[in-house]
């Protein structure tokens, strides 16, 4: 055991140095319109977090690649997220139909609009108690038929965004070449949008985790 203790002081002098460089090249991530400052990101505690989507569903396979392109914008793990095959025990609920909730807390949808397809994440997050009742709830479907050619790059975005909001990207990027653009084109994830993201797990969470686990 008292290897792994180095490890650790490794580690943590490492994120320091990543999250400073970051700071010019970032957006804002953060939520304003409520007269306070929110930020939000997922405690080291609930890591993994737990994504349910039916394993059947034609999204199915973009959330598995959103979820790998989010992990993959960080070196040490600070977000990870696993597919769970019970809704019941999930953090994160993920549909192919539009939003169908609403009105339990003061919620604040996130609408993407591409198109061929619609996102919308409703992160659950009640401003005045600073709190995230969990699951989210994650919606993306389709707004033209099936047949059309752009649906999978559509898909591809729209979801690599949404779920651009569960890990806490609570804001739009103001730069058209971000997947967090509120009308993203770009699939995949930026310089932007990693910085963006590694800043924001370095730093303080103004907001606590609620409900569930
Ligand atoms: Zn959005």
């Amino acid at each position: 055991m008292r290897r792994l203790l180095p490890a650790v002081g490794v580690l943590v002098a490492a994120c320091s140095n990543i999250a400073s460089p970051a700071v010019n090249d970032i957006y804002e991530y953060r939520a304003f319109e409520f007269g306070d400052t929110l930020a939000f990101h997922w405690p080291r505690e609930l890591l993994p977090v737990r994504i349910w989507v039916a394993a059947d569903s034609p999204i199915r396979p973009y959330v598995v690649t959103a979820i790998s392109r989010w992990q993959d914008a960080f070196l040490y793990g600070e977000f990870r997220a696993t597919l769970v095959a019970d809704s019941s025990t999930a953090d994160v609920i993920v549909r192919n139909t539009p939003s169908d909730v609403g009105g339990v807390l003061l919620r604040r949808p996130i609408l993407a609009r591409a198109p061929q397809c619609n996102g919308e994440t409703d992160p659950s997050l009640d401003p005045s108690s600073k709190t995230v009742q969990l699951p989210m709830h994650l919606f993306m479907y389709a707004v033209v038929s099936d047949a059309v050619p752009g649906i999978p790059a559509c898909y591809s975005i729209t979801m690599t965004h949404e779920v651009g909001h569960v890990i806490g990207i609570l804001a739009h990027s103001p730069h058209s070449d971000d997947v967090m653009f509120a009308n993203p084109e770009f699939d995949g994830i930026s310089d932007r949008d990693r910085q963006t993201a590694i800043t924001l797990y370095h730093r303080p969470s103004t907001v606590t985790v609620t409900g569930r686990r």
